[in-house]
């Protein structure tokens, strides 16, 4: 079986819907074809600043909504990233085979510290693509399922496997990235030219899953669209209905062209008060489970207790090797 590993953060709230249709949802259908190794985040949260209190309280929810999205801790490993050290270790060893120029490359980073202001931007934020080629190459990963954002990230990744392996012998794999054309980017539905994120984007063009059905349900109906009446996928000049034709699609299973003809002669109101029901449909059962997992954490926290130990097997074989490559003298 081929690896997979991806992460997501431990955000405030919840999960928005460009996680779940870009990332997540991919997740939970390669666990049944793949050896996956799933993580929250935590050392990623920390590049920006963050409550202690609600860190953890945040780690457990998303957590809980991983598995009430799908993912099953009998199929697939899923832990949080601080429970597995080698993750920081091997990211060391990654930031003394990074360029600066390379670093400073990273479109995330610019994007990001560019928003927080130069002068406040953390070195963890600049360093933090150096951590994720960690995360990917400690479990020798073959694919990483993640959107369209986190393509420059892979590429790092494979940059530096190829680096390592070059100076110091094969040690890693080199990873692909797993991209889904139609998900890759979920678009806000007030700026239909941003993507949708949790630091980025408008309060009503940002779906937190689990927000009140009711309020969802709201800002489908008042997305932006275009002054034509034509329901039809048209990513460059109709970026808002194409948004909205992508995430019904996905959600329901039905065929872009297909649903291009169900609504051939509509207006635009219609496809909406459709697809607002679509979503009601979706979060109200995912806000029901997360809500259940949090009501028995014990139950969550042994969950990923386990994970945390599976993944240590694989990340502490790994990290020594490359300890032992790269020429550190072993503690006797
Ligand atoms: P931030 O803005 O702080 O980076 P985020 O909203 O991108 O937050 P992450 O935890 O960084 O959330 O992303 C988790 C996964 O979700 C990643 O694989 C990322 O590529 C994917 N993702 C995030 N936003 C979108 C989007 N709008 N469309 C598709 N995938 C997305
Ligand atoms: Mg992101």
């Amino acid at each position: 079986r081929p690896r997979v590993l991806s992460g997501i953060q431990p955000t405030a709230g919840s999960f928005h819907l460009g996680n779940y249709l870009g990332a997540v949802r991919q997740w939970v259908a390669l666990q049944e074809s793949h050896d996956a190794f799933y993580m929250v985040v935590d050392l990623h949260a920390i590049t920006v600043p963050q409550d202690p209190k609600e860190l953890r309280a945040n780690t457990r929810l998303a957590a809980a909504q991983l598995l009430a999205a799908g993912l099953d801790p009998d199929r697939c490993t899923l832990f949080v990233q601080s429970h597995v050290p080698e993750h920081a270790q091997l990211g060391w060893l990654m930031n003394c085979l990074t360029g600066f120029g390379e670093a400073s490359r990273m479109t995330q980073f610019k994007d990001k510290s560019a928003k927080q202001g130069a002068d406040r931007a953390t070195v963890g934020l600049f360093t933090y693509p150096v951590l994720q080629v960690a995360d990917i190459l400690l479990y020798n990963a073959d694919q990483v399922p993640v959107g369209e954002d986190q393509r420059q990230h892979i590429e790092l990744t494979r940059d530096l496997a190829e680096r390592f392996n070059g100076r110091f012998g094969e040690t890693f794999t080199i990873p692909a990235p797993y991209i889904l054309k139609e998900t890759a980017k979920i678009f806000d539905l007030q700026d239909p030219s941003i993507k949708m994120s949790k630091s980025a984007s408008t309060p009503k063009g940002l779906i937190n899953l689990l927000d009140e059905p009711k309020a969802t349900a709201k800002k489908v109906k008042s997305a932006v669209t275009d002054t034509e009446t034509v329901i039809r996928f048209d990513p460059e000049n109709k970026p808002g209905v194409s948004n909205l034709l992508a995430i019904y699609s996905t959600l329901t299973g039905t065929g872009i062209p297909e649903l291009e003809q169900k609504y051939e002669g509509k207006m635009y109101g219609a496809l909406k008060t459709d697809l607002a029901e679509v979503m009601v449909d979706f979060v109200t059962p995912f806000r029901t489970r997360t809500q259940e997992y949090l009501d028995d954490p014990e139950t969550l926290d042994s969950v990923l207790a386990k994970g945390a130990e599976k993944a240590r097997a694989v990340a502490a074989e790994t990290l020594a090797q490359a300890y032992d490559r790269i020429g550190f003298l072993p503690a006797k």
